[in-house]
């Protein structure tokens, strides 16, 4: 019998699987704790990770003082998901991006104290359009009811009646009779519930809106209109800055990935930590902070033994949304030569007809300056188009969109001065952007909130070794830079009490 396509094939995708596999930096470290504990050097904390969670505990520690401790930070960057690029005169956020709610968040106040507050600019000052995605007019009404619904949904009141389901059930039942109700086109309709969808999936940080459970999306507590958006005059690594002048030289280790955690295996009741840079560290306390993305991906590799069941259920009860970001820089803005303005265009598809390969700017409902750059224009892509994006090369993606900016604004689209895309599902030490969400499926099973995630590992010595922080351990400021600062000093407070 000859070999039929499958039976050449598979071995080969094996191999390339393999390969692929073979290129993760920690598949370097192999061996037991016997082979690492010789060369380590004592530590009383070690935290996983340089965002905003892990430079905020260790500022915590600091101040108590607990000083010997470390930063192991994977990248070669701190700030994680705070990661602000310069070029020029430009400056883009590829994460993080606002201050959201106004005076009411910590980090408002901060900014503000620190003389680096930004207001947001005033709707008027934006050249605002509404447009189908072949460049007619669509109608505000359609817009009005959209934004009127998000909100609907946010009230307690309204979203406790989705316990049990994906918070998307809300804004579909919601929408109906908002949209009949409201001066709206009718041939518009399945349009603006789709712009809805994809407004959920940005402003929430979904990749899918029926995946949030309806419970989980209530336990946000919100500053009072997560709407109000403030910025950081001058880029939001400036709160990196901010909280890495309080850690003293030494303290934070770049390109260092923490690959393995031995945590019931010394004699004593420490931990082991070892890097792919073959370092180890033998510590009282480890504080893990990466992402839930990272973590549901790699902490059967990570941690040895693996970690209670209960807590790997849980871990795996959660998502993390998938959210990139695109920007196009000009030398001036083209749409509109006098006396011009941010532009602020949103988006609405009446119909699907895009080639499949452009079919991820289904995902765009709105294209609009951002940081108060006039020349800049920045759009979102969310959760499966995000994906699909990503798999694209840049040539492609600027491409693809700057024939949709022409084609929706009717207008002819200089080539760009600048280009950048962000691709945070590709990012093996996050995988995913915002927000970590409770699924409908991982409440079902049981978890009814992120505390149990908070809650430290106790090995059989009956010493609490392990402490969770990041932003998904952050029980009512999930998805936030704010929550993941919160949860960043709560986790050393719980360290420092068991000390
Ligand atoms: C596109 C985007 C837009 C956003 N917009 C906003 C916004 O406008 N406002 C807002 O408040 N929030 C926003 N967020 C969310 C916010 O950025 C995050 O909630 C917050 O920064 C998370 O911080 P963290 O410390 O919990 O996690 P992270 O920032 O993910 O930090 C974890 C760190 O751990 C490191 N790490 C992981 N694994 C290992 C390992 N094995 N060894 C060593 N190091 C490791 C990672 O490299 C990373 O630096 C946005 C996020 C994104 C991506």
């Amino acid at each position: 019998m000859g070999l039929g396509w499958p039976s050449l094939l598979l071995p080969l995708l094996g191999l390339l699987f393999r390969i692929a596999e073979a290129a993760h930096p920690c598949d370097v470290i192999t061996g037991s704790y016997s082979n690492w504990i010789g060369s380590a050097i004592n530590k009383e904390v070690v935290i996983v990770g340089g965002g905003i969670s892990g430079l905020s505990a260790m500022k915590t520690l600091i101040e108590e003082p607990v000083t010997n401790a470390v930063i192991l930070e994977a990248q070669d960057y701190i700030g994680g998901r705070v990661k602000t690029y310069r070029e020029g005169s430009i400056l883009v956020e590829d994460g993080a991006e606002w201050i959201h709610g106004g005076p009411r968040n910590p980090l408002y106040k901060l900014a503000d104290s620190l003389g680096m507050l930004t207001q947001p600019l005033a709707d008027s000052a934006y050249d605002w359009r509404v447009k189908t995605s072949a460049g007619t007019k669509a109608s505000e009404a359609g817009y009005n009811v959209a934004e009127d619904v998000f909100y609907e949904c946010e009230k307690s009141s309204v979203m406790q009646n989705y316990y049990n389901s994906g918070v998307g059930q809300c804004y579909k039942d919601k929408f109906g009779s908002f949209y009949n109700n409201g001066l709206t086109v009718p041939g518009e309709k399945s349009a603006w519930l789709h712009y809805l969808n994809m407004f959920v999936l940005r402003d929430v940080g979904l990749n899918d809106w029926m995946e949030e459970s309806g419970r989980d999306f209530d336990q946000f507590i919100s500053y009072g209109g997560e709407d109000k958006l403030n910025q950081w005059s001058q880029g939001y690594d400036a709160l990196t800055n901010y909280l890495k002048n309080s850690v003293p030289q030494g303290k934070i280790k770049l390109s260092t990935p923490v690959c393995k955690i031995f945590w019931d295996s010394d004699p004593n009741g420490k931990a082991l930590v070892v890097t792919s840079t073959k370092e180890a560290y033998l510590t009282d306390y480890v504080l893990v902070t990466a992402s839930i993305g990272h973590l549901q991906e790699r902490h059967l590799q990570l941690f040895d033994p693996p970690l209670p069941a209960s807590y790997q259920n849980n871990l795996n009860r959660l998502d993390l949304g998938l959210a990139d970001k695109i920007h196009l820089g000009w030398s001036s803005p083209w749409w509109k030569k006098l006396n011009p303005k941010p532009l602020d265009l949103q988006v609405i598809f009446k119909t699907f007809d895009l080639p499949s390969e452009e079919s991820w700017l289904y995902g765009v409902m709105e294209v609009m300056g951002v940081h108060q750059q006039l020349n800049l224009l920045q759009a979102f892509v969310n959760g499966d188009y995000a994906q699909k994006m990503e798999d694209l090369s840049d040539a492609d993606v600027k491409r693809h969109i700057l024939k949709f900016l022409g084609r929706v604004t009717g207008q002819t689209v200089p080539e760009p001065t600048f280009f950048r895309r962000s691709q945070w599902g590709k990012n093996i030490w996050v995988r995913g952007s915002y927000s970590s969400y409770i699924t409908v499926s991982g409440d079902q099973a049981g978890l009814k909130s992120r505390g149990p995630l908070a809650k430290p590992i106790t090995n059989s010595h009956g010493n609490k070794v392990i402490f969770w922080a990041g932003e998904y351990t952050n029980t009512t400021r999930y998805g936030t830079v704010d929550g993941a600062m919160g949860s960043g000093t709560r986790a050393a407070r719980q360290i420092i009490s068991d000390m």
